[in-house]
């Protein structure tokens, strides 16, 4: 990817910034403002591999204080220069996508723990600590935050509020919502506003319910207090058999209803309990269930789940699918591949729904799916429960629709597979991506779910965001409009860009 040469006035802005900062802090090479310049959407990646260059933002600073986080956005704000706060770059949204002509403000170089008070059990935390470093040190201190989204190693503790982020075993600890106890933010004109380290209040509407999920178009999330727990005393499970999706379906949300809070309680359909566990799944959709915590209560968990997943027809699998899990569960497959070699369409979408919407809101999506042309996967499983209903995480796969070719290098057993490899194959690629999208959302609204149970809005949630919210997103608007005046922040995501790109 190349970037074009600065004009006088960019290198003028550069000069200002460096003598503001420092000029090891402010980054205008090639390699940096390529790599920061997008996040993790897959659209994005898949335009890359076919050749598309991406935004052009101005430079990458890096502060290491909010002092500095301060500096910049006032100096950004007097330059009406848009800023895009960038954690570590995992929103697979396009949330962190600089525009042409911005400024990155990538928080990497505030990485560390505050404090820890073993009295209160909660932690504080700069904003650009990776999840992995962050939970190593908490367990070596003798503590877990409990939250372990797959991305671990690859996002940043103050991207999680930024994005509502949820982990793994969210169905005991709750999402990142339920961990945040208090957090200092910068406001788009250099403002610093600080929320209490309290256990609950009732003092008005909460601030950190403002930020939570807010995508850097709010305020520059500055530093976290976030809920710790000691690390629990036992932890056991067990994998088990459903014939259907709609069985296990029913089995998590009785086990839900009856007031069992497993940290894992995750449901796979046919097609993904075949490709994750193949012949462990016995053709099946694989349950796995995961108690923690002490050691009676643990006990008492898995024995009365059980219970319930038998009386609705589920059959033990033993640990083995369940530890394949625990083994595999933070690594990511290569995408490069995917896309590169072998020319497959694909990304993943989370949505949410109540549990009288949630079985035909599965089977719709799928359906909805299956008559893109070239679909070779549409699969989904259940990963984040609660009473009222789950998540439904979908991937989807597209090949070339070159039925011909397959069929002949399939009868030849050749293996070759002409897919989406070339350059000229940009236009099809983005149009079916967008396809498989538009389905997943439209099939989603119909059932009554939301269009997003973790992963956020970013760029390509923008044209269902209207209908997801409905009249709330004015009072959303006006919270913009109020604290962000001039569109310094984030301009693009979750609201309109009001100038355009
Ligand atoms: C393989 C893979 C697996 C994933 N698994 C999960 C999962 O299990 N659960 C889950 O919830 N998500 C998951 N994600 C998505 C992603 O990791 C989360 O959205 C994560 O919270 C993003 O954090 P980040 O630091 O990388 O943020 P970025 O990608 O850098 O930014 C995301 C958004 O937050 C804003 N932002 C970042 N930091 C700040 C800040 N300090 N202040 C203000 N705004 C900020 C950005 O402007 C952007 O809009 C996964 C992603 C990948 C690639």
């Amino acid at each position: 990817m190349s970037i074009p040469t600065q004009t006088a006035d960019q290198a003028d802005l550069c000069r200002s910034l460096a003598e503001l900062l420092g000029a090891d802090r402010v980054l205008t090479d090639e390699a940096t403002l390529a790599s920061r310049g997008h996040d993790f959407w897959l659209l994005d990646f898949q335009k890359r591999v076919h050749g598309t260059t991406g935004p052009k933002p101005l430079c990458v600073v890096q502060p290491r204080s909010q002092e500095e986080v301060v500096k910049v956005l006032t100096f950004a704000g007097s330059h009406n220069l848009a800023v895009v706060p960038y954690g570590a770059g995992s929103g697979v949204c396009g949330g962190a996508r600089a525009r042409d002509g911005s400024l990155v403000l990538d928080l990497s170089l505030m990485n560390k723990i505050v404090a820890v008070n073993d009295t209160a059990l909660t932690v504080t935390v700069q904003p650009g600590m990776l999840g992995g470093e962050f939970e190593q040190t908490l367990n070596s201190l003798g503590y877990s935050m409990g939250h372990f989204p797959q991305s671990m190693n690859l996002s940043s503790v103050g991207g999680w509020v930024a994005t509502r982020a949820s982990g793994q075993f969210s169905t005991k600890y709750g999402s990142i919502e339920n961990m945040l106890v208090a957090l200092k933010a910068v406001l788009a004109d250099g403002t610093v506003v600080e929320t209490r380290d309290v256990p609950r209040r009732s003092v008005g509407p909460s601030v950190n319910e403002i930020l939570l999920g807010s995508e850097g178009t709010l305020a520059v999330v500055t530093e976290i207090t976030y809920k710790i727990h000691p690390l629990p005393e036992k932890q056991d499970g067990n994998s088990y058999r459903f014939a259907d999706f709609g069985a296990g379906l029913e089995a998590v949300r009785k086990i839900m209803r009856a007031g069992w809070k497993p940290a894992l309680l995750r449901l796979y359909d046919g097609s993904e309990s075949r490709r994750h566990f193949g012949g462990m799944a016995g053709g099946g959709c694989i349950l796995l269930l995961l108690s923690e915590g002490p050691a009676a209560l643990v006990e008492a968990e898995q024995k009365a789940c059980a219970e319930i997943i038998e009386a609705e027809g589920g059959v033990s699998r033993g640990a083995g699918p369940l530890e394949h899990w625990l083994k595999t569960r933070f690594q990511i497959p290569d995408l490069e591949d995917l896309a590169r070699n072998k020319g497959v369409v694909f990304d993943t979408i989370e949505v949410a729904a109540n549990w009288d919407r949630v079985y035909g809101l599965y089977k719709d999506v799928v359906a909805a799916l299956a008559s893109v042309p070239g679909i070779a996967n549409a699969s989904a499983h259940s990963s984040h429960s609660y009473e009222q209903g789950t998540c439904l995480y979908f991937t989807f796969a597209v090949k070339k629709p070159r039925w011909l070719v397959r069929l002949i290098a399939r009868t030849l057993t050749l293996g070759a597979y002409d897919g989406f490899t070339k350059p000229e194959d940009a236009d099809e690629v983005v149009r079916l991506y967008n396809q498989c999208w538009q389905r997943v959302m439209e099939a989603t609204l119909a059932n009554g779910g939301t269009i997003s149970h973790h992963h956020g809005v970013g760029q390509v949630r923008m044209p269902w965001l209207e209908r997801e919210l409905g009249s709330s997103y004015q009072v959303l608007k006006l919270v913009k409009r109020s604290l962000d005046r001039d569109g310094v922040l984030n301009p693009g995501t979750l609201f309109p860009d009001e100038e355009g790109e």
